[in-house]
């Protein structure tokens, strides 16, 4: 057994497909060339590199977070090492894999158990209300009142991948948004994120998280997309709840940047505030300030604050444009069917997830 362990261990950080090669993996090449057209090389790049050292740090706590935990999960055709660990029942974690139900998340300790499991779950997407499709992509809204189970299971299984995130349980106050890619056999999850029904703080989103086998495709983009595209429909500003993580914090920065380039490369004029480019972007001034400051762009002169884009960052952005026009139609406003609810007072706020 430990020998076994050390094995897997031996090859861990990568994603594995389980199945043999089969035409769905000719597919899922062909998309993955299809992503890396969308996504700018140097988003990737940046990426790769926190990438390697949020792994890098992983490593070396690897005896600490992981001595006890579960050390792979099989998910659909996917085997995925595990980044932290989570509070799985104690006979799950003594195992050290979970086997998980891609469709409903129910966890699971043998493969047997899950194949019979599979043969009978009629599940074939997540539960609550499809408010989203354009193509194979859609967005599911998931009231964790409602779909408590479920939610539960998408936060036990998020946390193998989370390390600051504290809420499985209380799911009750919050709703999940979950993206999905359909083929033939089902609507498979990408990524999710959670967001409070009542925040007063207009945080618009609690947790987020692309699943591990679907990083570097795009999906975060469009997970924070969609996150302010419900804030502007909501007529309101919103922000990530922090502390965000490293990943997470290299993910808002860039698209903040791709946001704001866009907007100053369509102005006719010459003036802007940060307030309408916070009413038509959804992002709350706070962050765009940050991004402006960050990238150098907000010097005060006379007495004023002005906002400077450097030529060489508008030929960047030009070229990235012409380089792709999918880059920024990941989601389409248009596609979005949804009415934001009113869930009244704060009477179900909760501890921070
Ligand atoms: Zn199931």
């Amino acid at each position: 057994m430990e020998d076994e362990h050390q094995e897997k261990e031996g090859s861990q950080r990568q994603t594995r497909r389980s199945m043999a090669a089969t035409k769905e993996e000719e597919g899922t090449k062909t998309q993955e060339n299809e992503i890396e057209a969308i996504v700018p090389l140097e988003d990737r790049l940046l990426f790769e590199k926190v990438q390697k050292t949020v792994e890098e740090s992983l490593n070396k706590n690897k005896p600490k977070n992981l001595a006890h935990g579960i050390r792979l999960v099989h998910f659909g055709q996917y085997e995925i090492d595990t980044w932290y660990s989570s509070p799985y029942p104690s006979e799950i974690r003594q195992v050290g894999e979970v086997y998980v139900c891609e469709f409903c998340l129910k966890y699971m300790k043998s493969a047997t158990i899950l194949r019979r499991h599979t043969e009978k779950c009629p599940w074939r997407h997540p539960p609550g209300d499809e408010i989203y499709r354009k193509d194979k992509l859609s967005v599911f809204e998931v009231d964790g009142e409602i779909s408590s189970t479920y939610c539960q299971n998408l936060c036990l299984f998020a946390k193998l991948f989370l390390d600051h995130k504290t809420l499985y349980y209380e799911v009750e106050p919050f709703l999940f948004y979950v993206m999905t890619l359909a083929d033939c056999y089902g609507c498979h999850i990408v990524g999710y994120f959670s967001k409070e029904k009542v925040s007063f703080l207009n945080y618009n989103v609690s947790c987020i998280l692309v699943m591990p086998h679907c990083m570097r495709m795009g999906y975060g983009k469009a997970l924070i997309e969609f996150s302010y595209l419900l804030s502007r429909k909501e007529g309101k500003v919103g922000s990530p709840e922090r502390p965000l993580s490293d990943l997470g914090l290299i993910s808002y920065r860039s698209y903040w940047k791709g946001v704001l380039l866009r907007h100053l490369n369509s102005l006719e004029s010459g003036r802007v505030s940060i307030k309408e480019l916070s009413q038509k972007t959804g992002i709350m001034s706070n962050d765009l300030i940050s991004t402006l400051q960050y990238l150098g762009m907000l010097k005060y002169w006379k007495g004023k604050h002005i906002i400077i884009v450097p030529q060489e960052m508008r030929d960047e952005y030009a070229a990235k444009c012409k380089a792709n026009s999918k880059f920024n139609l990941l989601v389409d406003e248009s596609k979005l069917i949804w009415t934001p609810k009113n869930y009244g007072d704060n009477k179900n706020k909760s501890k921070v997830s």
